[in-house]
């Protein structure tokens, strides 16, 4: 059989959880026993979101392929078991560098190079590249319905539908039906307005997803249905909800998986969501609290640190607890004052990039240790954690990373100029280099040392996991480093980058070069968020923290 097509338009207002929604749909789909694959296509001209700030666009995500994508990705690999890859995310920026390209080297001769159909067919091509043995693939579309860049996604998918014919494609719309309090009413004119521009275009929606802070009743959803042209079992509540894993449930019971196979004529099982019953019951009755102090520069904004906050959950979810984040700006740290951390069961310096905050992080790490209060540190974190013992146990002066300061006489984080990518090619850098993917990108094999924490955690000889950084660990500080107690405990097959490193005498201090929040899932918490929130409930109960809830 070929693919089926669902694709994911979003309207009103941007920001309605079109992701999570079509991460849901996926879930629901494979709970019926169905394969699904999930892809986004973003409308802006970056090539990828990875030269963007994480005020701008969130999160970057990094897949095993070492593709920089959007923070949706992360939902689909968290809520289905399907795995990200550099076809599941292109820009405008990317469809048209493959047709610029094309066109230098004369691949259109003689022909006027357009945006219907070169730039559609390029992008009906990248969507329909999919593995075989998928049932169902997800098409999300970046943007809302109106923006001007959205254009060329919204006809290419119309023609798909053409190519693909009506029981292959599936138009979803997810759109927002408010409560207005003055009128003391919920407004349906938005939802009415976003469908028209949508069938304006030639695209009318199968399904309506209507984002509402309570569940949308009959006649409210009939009067939805004949406005919009959609049948009266089409138009769906997504309400709002607090835990993101409930919105499978959720849609289940409004009945959008039953039309979906209806409307695409898909022979099924009859859906199993008990693994998905079960996880929201955890995180809704957890046995007990722990409190973790989140240092960064990017607190304010929550999409900013997206897998890291699901991987907390997570690393609750294994040990039945709920996992309260104290977000702290490091340069509110600072100022002199560490009472930002006084009473936190657990420290975690996430990623980061630039010098904002740094020396913040460093004090924050240095509490730590001295405090013997579970640390983890990821990817900066590490580097961090790496200066200050560097600066504060083994007493070299000024330790830094290259990245801040340039003229260091320790330079125990820097740049290796020369290196191999995933691809076993040679790839030589400077700091004057191009900045856009440029970086050790994507999972690396990591070998870990009998008898340590991550060993332990893992349970493995070895792991996979993904980066995202371009300084490393400074091998020529190694001895100077393990003479005052850290260890390296997760290192590259050739011995020459250091992945992991734990600390002796500290109940649990650890850090890695990689980003192990990319690969947590709720069915499978990561083993390293799994123990670094073990030992901060230990540390809490030592402390005696621990009121019975
Ligand atoms: N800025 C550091 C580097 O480039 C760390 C990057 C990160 O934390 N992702 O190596």
């Amino acid at each position: 059989m070929r693919q089926k097509f669902i694709f994911v338009t979003g309207g009103v207002v941007s920001s309605l959880g079109k992701g999570i929604a079509s991460a849901s749909i996926g879930a629901l789909l494979e709970s019926r026993g169905l394969t699904v694959a999930l892809k986004k296509l973003d409308p802006y001209i970056n090539v990828d979101p990875g030269t963007m700030s994480p005020f701008q666009h969130g999160e970057v995500y990094v897949t095993d392929d070492g593709a920089e994508t959007d923070l949706d990705l992360g939902h689909y690999e968290r809520f289905t078991n399907s795995t990200g890859s550099k076809r599941s995310n292109f820009t405008t920026g990317q469809v048209y560098d493959s047709v610029i390209s094309r066109e230098r080297k004369g691949e259109y001769l003689g022909v006027t190079v357009q945006v219907i159909p070169h730039i559609t067919d390029e992008i009906k091509n990248r969507i329909l590249d999919v593995d075989d043995g998928i049932d169902i693939v997800i098409v999300e579309i970046g943007g809302t319905v109106g923006d001007i860049e959205s254009l060329p996604f919204l006809e290419a998918i119309r023609q798909l539908r053409n190519d693909l014919g009506k029981e292959n494609t599936l138009f979803i719309h997810l759109t927002l039906v408010p409560f207005i309090k003055t009128a003391d009413e919920v407004k349906t004119k938005p939802t009415q307005h976003s469908v028209k521009e949508l069938r304006e275009i030639g695209i009318q929606p199968d399904i309506l997803l209507c984002r509402a802070e309570d569940f949308l009743k009959q006649p409210l959803k009939d009067k939805i249905a004949l406005f919009c042209n959609v049948e009266k079992d089409a138009v769906i509540t997504a309400k709002d909800v607090d835990i993101i894993y409930e919105v499978p449930l959720l849609y289940h019971s409004e009945g959008l998986d039953e039309k979906i196979t209806k409307i695409l004529n898909i022979w099924s099982r009859k859906p199993d969501l008990s693994k998905w019953e079960d996880i929201v019951h955890t995180i809704k009755n957890p046995k007990r609290n722990v409190e973790i102090a989140l240092v960064g520069k990017y607190v304010r904004l929550k999409d900013s640190y997206k897998s890291l906050n699901e991987a907390l959950v997570h690393g609750g979810i294994a040990n039945n607890c709920r996992v309260n984040i104290r977000y702290v700006d490091s340069e509110e740290l600072e100022t002199g004052s560490l009472s930002f951390l006084d009473g936190v069961d657990g420290i975690l310096i996430p990623g980061g990039f630039g010098d904002r905050g740094i020396e913040g992080k460093i004090m924050a790490i240095r509490y730590a240790r001295e405090k013997k209060i579970p640390f983890f540190g990821l990817c900066l974190g590490m580097q961090l954690a790496v200066i200050e013992i560097g600066r504060h146990l083994a007493g070299l002066e000024g330790a830094h990373s290259t990245e801040f300061n340039e003229h260091t006489p320790n330079p125990l984080i820097y740049l290796i100029e020369e290196w191999v990518d995933r691809e076993n090619v040679v790839q030589r850098r400077d700091k004057f280099s191009a900045k856009g993917g440029t970086m050790r990108l994507g999972a690396y094999k990591c070998m870990l040392k009998q008898g340590s924490l991550a060993s332990r955690a893992y349970m493995q000889e070895f792991v996979y996991e993904r980066h995202r950084h371009r300084y490393e660990f400074n091998m020529a500080f190694r001895s100077q480093l393990e003479d005052c107690g850290m260890e390296i405990t997760g290192i590259s097959p050739d011995g020459k980058l250091v992945e992991i490193i734990e600390l002796k005498g500290h109940p649990w201090f650890l850090a890695c070069q990689f980003h192990p929040e990319f690969k947590s899932k709720p069915f499978d918490p990561h083993p390293l968020f799994r123990e670094f929130i073990k030992a901060s409930i230990r540390h809490r109960q030592e402390k005696g923290r621990c009121k019975k809830r």
